[in-house]
């Protein structure tokens, strides 16, 4: 049974927890929209993921089937902090091959959407990672690391990362240095000029010092979360396709395979992206968060979406080892389109009564 089933739950009361610490703080890091947003495309992810994590771990026991070279004694502690270090190692490089090559960026860029930074940004996860994130631990195969340690570990890096999305946690001193915080992750999500492309490490910033990639968070520049192509949609699984669209009118309009080669591999930055728009130097006065007036009845059908998905979900980790491929497709194809479905519906006040 999947461990999501007790995770989920803690998840929900942590972002109940920091929005009430903020609130008594003083401080508003919710907004209704952007947070149902997140959270529905946190579960678009999940219902992809139950099938797309399998195929990952298939993959990876394959590869260590196939090029494993050392045996590991999975009851030593030391298989497992080494298995960790090393998993954060690889995931460093996954995590910047998604900013830094288009159609990695492609399934990367929903966790970025959100021009919000709390605990609900944190599981505005991908839904599409699942296909080429697996041949970036070739490494660990080869070394041979268990399959169990693998998931184990990747577990351990995931949720790890799941605290550091707060802005009620201040710098961590030299701790910064070397792990992953919540200050150094804000730069991550920054659009601001010395946030791109800086801080991609999992549970360790020491890969950024090393690499060149590291930014400390500055005290004389307030952070504009997001991307410099705003999403400007509440559907969280079109946030999961659309640069794969932008993508394919590129290569369309390309001129050459050279021109088609870099459109798919080269930087999402590049020179011969037609939408180069990060280009533009940053303005944080002109930047206004994407908002759409929203009625009384479309909150409570925002927030029965996502009430609605978990059950679904938490329904779908019980039964899922019962299903067939084809009926786990349509659970969640049904679901996808459910979500989808509200988000749009968010775009059309006009249709649920007088807006705000
Ligand atoms: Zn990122
Ligand atoms: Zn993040």
């Amino acid at each position: 049974m999947s461990p999501y089933l007790y995770i989920v739950p803690v998840f929900f009361l942590m972002i109940a927890t920091e929005y009430c610490v903020a609130r008594v703080r003083g401080r508003d890091l919710y907004r209704f929209q952007d947070t149902v947003t997140s959270l529905n495309a946190g579960l678009v992810s999940q219902f992809i993921n139950v099938m797309g994590g399998a195929f990952s771990v298939y993959m990876y026991s394959l590869l260590v089937g196939q090029f494993g070279l050392f045996t590991w004694d999975s009851g030593s502690v030391w298989t497992w902090l080494l298995a960790l270090v090393l998993y954060d190692f690889c995931y460093y490089w996954v995590h910047r091959a998604g900013h830094e090559i288009n159609l990695f960026w492609a399934s990367h860029v929903i966790h970025h959407s959100s021009e919000d930074f709390n605990l609900a940004t944190a599981l505005r996860q991908s839904a599409t990672g699942f296909y080429f994130k697996w041949a970036f631990y070739l490494p660990l195969a080869v070394l041979g690391i268990p399959t169990k340690v693998f998931v184990v570990v990747a577990l351990i890096d995931l949720l790890y990362q799941y605290w550091v999305h707060t802005q009620l946690v201040g710098r961590l001193g030299i701790l910064e240095r070397f792990l992953v915080t919540p200050s150094n992750h804000r730069v991550h999500h920054g659009q601001n000029d010395y946030c791109i492309d800086k801080n991609y490490g999992g549970i360790f910033s020491l890969w950024d010092q090393l690499f060149g990639t590291y930014a400390d968070e500055r005290a004389d520049e307030k952070i504009i979360y997001g991307i410099r192509k705003p999403l400007n949609s509440w559907d969280p699984v079109w946030a999961n396709v659309q640069h794969y669209f932008v993508i394919g009118r590129l290569v369309r309009a390309a001129r050459s395979g050279r021109e088609r080669f870099m459109h798919v591999f080269g930087p999402p930055r590049g020179p011969l992206q037609l939408e180069a728009v990060q280009e533009k130097p940053f303005d944080a006065a002109r930047f206004a968060p994407f908002a759409t007036p929203y009625t009384g009845r479309m909150k409570l059908i925002g927030g029965i979406s996502t009430l609605v998905g978990v059950c679904m979900l938490m329904t779908l980790y019980v039964i899922d080892a019962r299903l067939s491929l084809e009926q786990n497709l349509l659970y969640s194809a049904v679901m996808l389109a459910f979500f989808s479905f509200i988000g749009r519906l968010w775009m059309r006040p006009e249709m649920m009564g007088s807006a705000r």
